[in-house]
């Protein structure tokens, strides 16, 4: 068992900076669990921390159940990927790949057949004898998984390993890391604050923020009950919408229009204390073209400030409560360019708000 315990794991630099404050997770053998945050949310400090290169400060880390906190990064039978690929640049591809099992002392033939059996898997078997000068992003980026994965360990730990490369190359290689993983079934944990990598990857997501985690949980579960508004706005490209809605006589008034309070929301606001004000939040795709909608939903008139055609939909970016601007992902949109009464182009569009729409208090 190589599953992974955070049992409130702490990291305070020296000059008395918080990292990451208590943290606990559970990673199960086998998971592909991906840490997303913004930038200095303390994503890599917690992976450091796991894999030995940041000392803890507080709390226990086990890996298959022994504690780790003590031990030598070399001892901890882990695999890391940066970003920066890493790799010895006067040696071959076929030696880059064999150096953890030369340090492993294995004998040549198992390491010959160890490196042939990671080429194969990563499509370098060409490439062997070329140095990494020679080579492009995207096959650094190989070799550098070839040489985590050679040594079978218990678990591989990637820190942003896409991220330089460019974005073709990046949905790529994001398939081919998930196919390993799938076939391997090694513990990993990888870190991104990239949340498109975040939703298709993991088979779970962990949201930071300021050194704190904010929600653990499958990528679909974050999507839909984000468990605050930080989860709500940073899962989701475009970002969910998010309105202010006053309670009054059994309705929600919002800049949009008045959504009645049906039994199901009532239900869903049972658990806040009678709330006057709440934000109600709208997943840019649950907008349409009114024209063009189906069923029932809040119609209402938005001054357009552009549009963008992402070749198969549009996203419409419009002022809905000064000074946030709102977003939809529609498939097509009418824009009336005349002069009216809001001043400028604009656009009939319906949203349908159902009681699934985050809901939280004001
Ligand atoms: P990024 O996506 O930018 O890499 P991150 O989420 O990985 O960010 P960390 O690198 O873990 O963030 O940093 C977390 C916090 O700890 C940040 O506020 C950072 O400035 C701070 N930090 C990191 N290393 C040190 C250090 N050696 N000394 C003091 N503070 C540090």
């Amino acid at each position: 068992m190589a599953d992974i315990v955070l049992d409130k794991v702490s990291k305070v630099f020296p000059d008395g900076t918080t990292a990451v404050r208590a943290v606990d997770l559970h990673i199960v053998d086998g998971e592909f669990v991906i840490l997303v945050g913004p930038s200095g949310c303390g994503k890599s400090t917690t992976l450091n921390m796991i894999a030995g290169l940041e000392d803890i400060s507080s709390g226990e880390l086990r890996i298959g159940g022994e504690r780790m906190n003590e031990r030598a990064p070399r001892d901890r039978d882990i695999a890391m990927v940066f970003q920066s690929y890493a790799l010895y640049p006067n040696m071959t591809v076929r030696d880059n790949i064999a150096f953890p099992l030369k340090l492993a002392k294995f004998n040549k033939e198992t390491i010959n057949s160890k490196v042939l059996e990671a080429a194969r898997s990563l499509e370098l078997t060409d490439l062997l004898d070329r140095r990494p000068a020679g080579l492009s992003g995207g096959q650094r980026q190989r070799v550098a998984m070839g040489r985590a994965i050679v040594r079978s360990p218990k678990a591989f730990l990637m820190d942003e390993p896409l991220s330089n490369l460019d974005a073709k190359l990046r949905v790529h290689m994001r398939t081919q890391v998930a196919r390993l993983q799938n076939r391997l079934g090694t513990t990993t944990v990888y870190v991104t604050h990239d949340q498109t990598e975040a939703m298709t990857l993991g088979d779970r997501v962990v949201v930071m923020r300021g050194g704190n985690v904010q929600q653990v949980g499958e990528p679909q579960v974050l999507y839909d009950h984000p468990a605050n508004l930080f989860v709500a706005g940073f899962i989701g490209s475009p970002s969910m919408n998010f309105i202010t809605a006053d309670i009054e006589d059994a309705r929600l008034r919002t800049a949009l229009g008045d959504i009645p309070l049906d039994v199901r929301l009532i239900a869903r606001l049972r658990h806040l204390d009678a709330p006057r004000r709440l934000i109600v939040g709208l997943r840019p795709e649950h907008f349409e073209d009114a024209a063009l909608a189906a069923g029932e939903g809040i119609v209402f008139e938005a001054q357009v400030d552009v549009v963008e055609s992402m070749g198969s939909d549009k996203y419409v970016y419009f002022t809905l409560e000064e000074p946030r601007v709102s977003s939809a992902v529609l498939d097509e949109i009418a824009v009336d360019s005349g002069a009216d009464s809001l001043g400028g182009p604009t656009a009939t569009l319906v949203t349908r708000f159902s009681a699934e729409s985050t809901v939280r208090e004001g």
